[in-house]
C-alpha cells in the first residue's frame, strides 16, 4: 500500500490544521493510535522467529534492530552515538535500547518511559513468546513515540527499551546505574510491563511512594477507555501482592526518582509458553495505549509540581 494516499495538496494543510489544534482539558489523546499498528508490531515481536527475546540471542539482536527501525522512523534520535548501551554483569549481558524525544522545554526535567524487550527464550524446545510479557510495552511505547509527533510533551522524553530484566532487572540496574544523562535531570520514570491483557482494568503503581501522583492519576481515571485503578505500590495494600520492585521502575525508585508502573494482574499464561498474541484483545490493548498515552500527557504537564518520593 502507498504511503501518501491523499493529494500533496490535501495531506500539507491536514498537517498545518493539526499543529494549530489547541488541545484543551477535555481533549482525548490517542485518537491516532491505530489498533492494527499494535497488533502487527505485536505479532512481529512476539512471533516464533524472536525465539522468545533472550539476552545475548541473535533474535534479541534482531528483536531490537525492529525497535531501533521502528524508534528512528518515530523521529527518536540517540542520546550519543548510538541507540545501543551494552552492559556485562556476573548474572546476565545484554543490551539496553536508549533513545530521546525532544520536549516544547528542552532544558526541562526528562521523563523516562522504559519496557523491556527480553523475555524467558526458549525452554526445553519450546518458545516462550512473551506477547503480554512484555512485547505488549514494547509495542505501546512505539505508538507513544509515534503519537508525539502530533502532540509533543514539554518535557524530553527518553525512551529505554532494556534488556534482562527477567534475569532481576538487570538491564535497567544498569541502565541507572550508568544513565546518559544526568540522573538529576530525571523528574519520572514510567515503566510499561504486560499491558496488553487489561481485562477490562490496568493498574498504576507508584502514587503510594509520591502522593502527588495521585490527583494526577485520578483525573486520568475519572474518563477511562479502560478502568485505571491506583495500587498494588504498599505492603498489606488492600487490592494483594506490592508491585514497587516487581520490574524495571524499581531501581529509579531505589535512586529517589518517582515512578509510575502500569500493568496488569498476572494472568493464566503468565510466563507460560501460551503468552501468544492470539490471546491478546485487540480492543483492550488499544483502550491500554490510549489511556498510558493520556496519563502521559497528565503526567507532563503536572511534573513540576511533582517532589521527592516520600515513602
Ligand atoms: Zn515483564
Amino acid at each position: 500500500m502507498p504511503m501518501i494516499t491523499s493529494p500533496p495538496l490535501l495531506t500539507l494543510s491536514l498537517l498545518l490544521a493539526g499543529s494549530f489544534i489547541a488541545l484543551g482539558p477535555g481533549h482525548a489523546y490517542g485518537q491516532q493510535v491505530e489498533s492494527a499498528r499494535l497488533m502487527r508490531d505485536l505479532s512481529v515481536l512476539a512471533h516464533d522467529s524472536m525465539q522468545g527475546r533472550a539476552p545475548g540471542t541473535p533474535q534479541s539482536a534482531k528483536a531490537r534492530a525492529f525497535v531501533i527501525e521502528q524508534l528512528a522512523a518515530a523521529g527518536a534520535r540517540p542520546i550519543g552515538d548510538s541507540f545501543e548501551y551494552p552492559f556485562e554483569t556476573p548474572r546476565a549481558s545484554g543490551v539496553n535500547v536508549v533513545a530521546r524525544i525532544a520536549g516544547k522545554q528542552p532544558d526541562a526535567p526528562a521523563i523516562v518511559l522504559t519496557a523491556h524487550y527480553d523475555h524467558e527464550g526458549v525452554r526445553g524446545g519450546i518458545v516462550y513468546n512473551g506477547a503480554d510479557d512484555n512485547a505488549s510495552g514494547v509495542v505501546a511505547a512505539l505508538a507513544i513515540a509515534r503519537a508525539l509527533r502530533a502532540e509533543p510533551l514539554d518535557h524530553p522524553l527518553v525512551i529505554a527499551f532494556v534488556d534482562a530484566e527477567e534475569a532481576g532487572m538487570v538491564g535497567s540496574r544498569a541502565l541507572v546505574g550508568a544513565f546518559p544523562i544526568p540522573l538529576s535531570s530525571v523528574g519520572l520514570n514510567v515503566n510499561l510491563d504486560m499491558v496488553a491483557r487489561t481485562e477490562g482494568t490496568l493498574w498504576a503503581a507508584g502514587a503510594h511512594h509520591t502522593p502527588a501522583l495521585r490527583p494526577v492519576l485520578e483525573s486520568v481515571a475519572a474518563r477511562p477507555p479502560v478502568r485505571l485503578r491506583l495500587g498494588h505500590d504498599s505492603a498489606g495494600a488492600p487490592e494483594g501482592a506490592d508491585w514497587t520492585r516487581s520490574s524495571d521502575h524499581a531501581p529509579f525508585h531505589a535512586a529517589g526518582i518517582p515512578f509510575v508502573y502500569f500493568g496488569v494482574e498476572d494472568h493464566e499464561d503468565y510466563h507460560r509458553p501460551t503468552d501468544d498474541t492470539e490471546r491478546v484483545s485487540p480492543d483492550e490493548f488499544l483502550a491500554s495505549v490510549q489511556t498510558i498515552l493520556a496519563a502521559l500527557h497528565a503526567l507532563d504537564a503536572a511534573l513540576p509540581s511533582l517532589r521527592e518520593p516520600t515513602l
